[in-house]
């Protein structure tokens, strides 16, 4: 089937979806699939292609229309600029996790910060995005998944780095020194909510997203034990739910904080120091 009729296939099953972009998500399709960049897609929209691989593409359209997310179909996603594998079990990159990047870029360019902890890394994508312009810090990501740390690896290998590690922890439980900034995106969705959210997020670990009863179990394990793992005046910087910073600074009423708002003006990360907070 021509290319230009594949994608017109992409309206008859997308089209209903309210989070897709059904000409785009197909071209991505497309393009993983023949292994040719979208540019190529884009103009060679006559070219016929096999039975095999139009096929294929229906079978994964047909997947997507029932929430199937993109970024495991294709098995990688775009975060800060770069390209980092995504695999299924694993949480997929959000958009507003950049903020948190930018946010940790700022405290880096003005403080001395040697190295880094991550908890929680899920696909390694906010350490590596930094490592990457940070080679001489080093970065320690820990998760309780052995599917995120093998994900996190993958991505480590193919930025070619060597300032970052990954290994197995429940929050601090093998973390055994003092970091000058810790960071974490933990799952923070109240236990109730989870079923109300989209459909897409249905085919994520439940893991990576269920913060328990009121959605703040792990931010006050992260903060209970801070203190032992955080160099003076270090910095704690945790990404949040748009409702929670108040109950969050409560948990936090012995350091400074701040927090910025992402691109809808939400709040969205907090940063805390017994030190100053200059970002
Ligand atoms: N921001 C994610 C979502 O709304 C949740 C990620 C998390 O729990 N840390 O899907």
């Amino acid at each position: 089937m021509e290319i230009k009729k594949l994608l017109e296939k992409a309206i008859y099953y997308l089209n209903d979806s309210e989070y897709t972009n059904p000409y785009y998500e197909a071209r991505l399709i497309l393009s993983g699939l023949l292994d040719k960049d979208l540019s190529y897609i884009i103009s060679h929209e006559d070219e016929n292609l096999s039975e095999n691989i139009s096929n294929k593409y229906l079978d994964i359209l047909k997947k997507r229309s029932d929430g199937w997310p993109l970024a495991y179909i294709l098995g990688e996603t775009e975060f800060y600029g770069n390209k980092f594998y995504v695999d299924e079990g694993v949480l997929i990159p959000r958009r507003d996790t950049e903020i948190s990047v930018e946010t940790i870029s700022k405290i880096i360019s003005k403080n001395k910060i040697k190295n880094i902890l991550e908890i929680g890394s899920g696909t390694g994508i906010v350490s590596i995005s930094l490592a990457k312009e940070n080679e001489d810090i080093e970065f320690d990501c820990i998760d309780i998944s052995d599917k995120a740390i093998s994900n996190t690896k993958k991505n480590i290998k193919f930025h070619n780095l060597s300032n970052v590690r990954v290994f197995k922890s429940d929050i601090y439980s093998n973390v055994c020194k003092k970091y000058d900034l810790i960071y974490s995106n933990p799952p923070y969705i109240k236990r109730e909510e989870i079923s109300k959210l989209q459909k897409e997020i249905s085919y994520e670990p439940i893991t990576a997203l269920d913060g328990g009863v009121d959605g703040l179990i792990f931010y006050r394990r992260i903060i209970k034990d801070l203190d032992e793992y955080l160099s003076k005046n270090g910095f704690l910087v945790l990404e949040i739910g748009y409702d929670q910073k108040e109950d969050i600074y409560q948990l936090l009423s012995n350091y400074n904080h701040s927090c910025i708002k992402d691109l809808s003006s939400l709040d969205r990360v907090i940063i805390a120091s017994k030190g100053e907070i200059d970002v």
